[in-house]
């Protein structure tokens, strides 16, 4: 097969030649788990953050086109020596590329690349690389290269009114880095055009044998059949345990049963092998119920769902901060009252900050455990909005006592199911503790995917019927979250009553 490598599957191949094999001979066993929402909106954000960079050069002139029209137009803004091109595109000896900002110096007749990043810095082990491979492609191309760059967000920008861009970004200069890996890039994507230029698979095993599950990427089924489903790969964070992980494949031991003695897993990972061999559920009652009894009634059970947005959209934000457009609460004032729903969101194309702190005072009163999930995440939004707004800081400080983190009894192994799979995510133990909910049904599938729902309801990307949908579907995710603490705090409470 003729290939033309392009930059993209380049730094692929660096992550797994494999990998990059499969997505340009077998798209259908790559793409086999399509992109989540949220992949999908990093793409979308890379590329807000590009256009948005752009205006750091107000002269420049984008080449739309990726196809032979692009490099035509190409070679027309090259030779009439314009000054700045956005995405111009270069194909050369199997290579291809497409420059995001390619400034030409009339003076010393050369140009300077810039790489722009949505980043907050620069990824010395992907970006030197990724800009090397373009600039040994224009040098091929038969451009000098006089400087290369990085633009990337600057984390200490706080808007304050108007965007400023030149505030926004920095811009790094980074061509000696780049000439320092420029040989071993163009011997590397040689061998990358040559590996990816094969028609038959290569074969093999995939080295992510040797890494825990979390490493593997939505082809490992189709190349380790002989891997079960749930097998020690699955064992808690057995990706660090490299020898005793690596001792185990190679005797091709897969199965968590067939674990021989002398091979010694942490405490966790014994317990999650243990209930695995054993089938039973571990229930540390006495335990549990002395985690319970330092909650105090009314019980809020509480949940936030928040969007990073890269560019700053409103006063006091930096890039990638979070704004908190959502809550459920389920609230439970005694053991034997009904349960209550209280929910907030924020369509609306504004800051919801006050609105959130504001309602969220209302709902959640003076006195109560506030039951959470992770709470790292609740209480550095808390604060966070405390800084934005000086004026609820005693309020959310005040929440902070008051918060209770259900994923500890998990964390401390109070409560270790086989189908946790060493793992303590809500949506796990849901699925086990209380397998009549679930979230498969739902249209919204995790944090990030509410985060996009909302994004594309505020920027405008929906229709009046699709948006009526998204807010129910937001809806339903976040009150999941908070009605599944509530159900497997149910559970547990059951020990406190007999
Ligand atoms: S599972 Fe790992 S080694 Fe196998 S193709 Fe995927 S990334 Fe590469």
């Amino acid at each position: 097969m003729k290939l033309n490598l392009s930059k993209t599957d380049y730094l692929l191949y660096r992550e797994c030649p494999k990998n990059a094999w499969y997505k340009i001979h077998r798209p259908n066993i790559y793409s086999q788990s399509e992109l989540p929402e949220f992949k999908k909106s990093i793409v979308e954000t890379g590329n807000e953050v590009e256009l948005v960079a752009r205006k750091l050069f107000p002269t420049g002139i984008l080449i739309e086109r990726r196809d032979i029209k692009g490099q035509e137009a190409t070679q027309k803004y090259l030779s009439k020596k314009h000054e700045i091109l956005f995405q111009p595109i270069f194909v050369k000896d199997g290579c291809l590329a497409a420059i995001d900002v390619l400034k030409f110096d009339p003076k010393t007749k050369s140009y300077s690349i810039y790489e722009i990043k949505s980043t907050s810095g620069v990824d010395k082990k992907n970006h030197y690389h990724d800009v090397a491979f373009q600039v040994n492609l224009l040098r091929k191309c038969d451009l000098t290269i006089n400087k290369a760059y990085i633009i990337h967000l600057n984390s200490e920008y706080v808007r304050s009114g108007e965007l400023d861009i030149a505030q926004l970004f920095k811009v790094i200069d980074i061509s000696n880095e780049v000439e320092s890996v420029a040989d071993s890039v163009a011997t590397e994507s040689a061998e990358a055009l040559k590996y990816l230029s094969r028609d038959s698979e290569p074969d093999g095993y995939c080295c992510c044998i040797y890494k825990g599950r979390s490493r593997h990427c939505s082809t490992f089924q189709h190349a380790n059949p002989e891997v079960p489903e749930y097998s020690v790969h699955d064992i808690a964070r057995i990706g660090n345990s490299k020898a005793k992980l690596k001792e185990l494949i190679d005797n091709n031991i897969f199965h968590l049963d067939k674990i021989p003695a002398h091979i010694k897993l942490t405490g966790i990972q014994q317990s999650q092998v243990d209930r695995y061999v054993l089938n039973e559920v571990l229930i540390e009652k006495e335990k549990i119920v002395e985690e319970l009894k330092t909650l105090t009634f009314p019980l809020y059970f509480l949940d936030y769902e928040t969007f990073p947005a890269a560019i700053p959209r409103f006063n006091g934000f930096s890039p990638y901060h979070q704004i908190p457009f959502q809550y459920s609460i389920h609230i439970l004032k005694s053991a034997d009252s009904q349960l209550i729903h209280r929910e907030f969101l924020c369509v609306a194309p504004d800051d919801p900050s006050k609105s959130f702190a504001g309602v969220l005072q209302k709902d959640i009163g003076e006195s109560g455990s506030i039951i959470v999930w992770h709470k790292g995440f609740e209480c550095g939004r808390n604060d966070e909005i405390a800084t934005r707004l000086p004026e609820t800081k005693v309020f959310v400080d005040s929440l902070k006592e008051r918060i209770y983190d259900l994923e500890d009894i998990f964390r401390k192994q109070y409560c270790i199911h086989r189908d946790f799979r060493g793992g303590t995510s809500i949506k796990r133990v849901l699925s086990a503790l209380v397998p009549e909910l679930s979230y498969k049904e739902l249209k919204i599938q995790g944090g990030g995917d509410a985060a996009d729902t909302w994004n594309k309801i505020v920027t405008g990307s929906f229709t009046e019927a699709e948006k009526e949908k998204a807010i129910n579907d937001l809806k339903t995710y976040c009150g999941l979250d908070t009605y599944a603490m509530y159900s497997i705090w149910c559970v547990f409470h059951k020990f406190l009553i007999k």
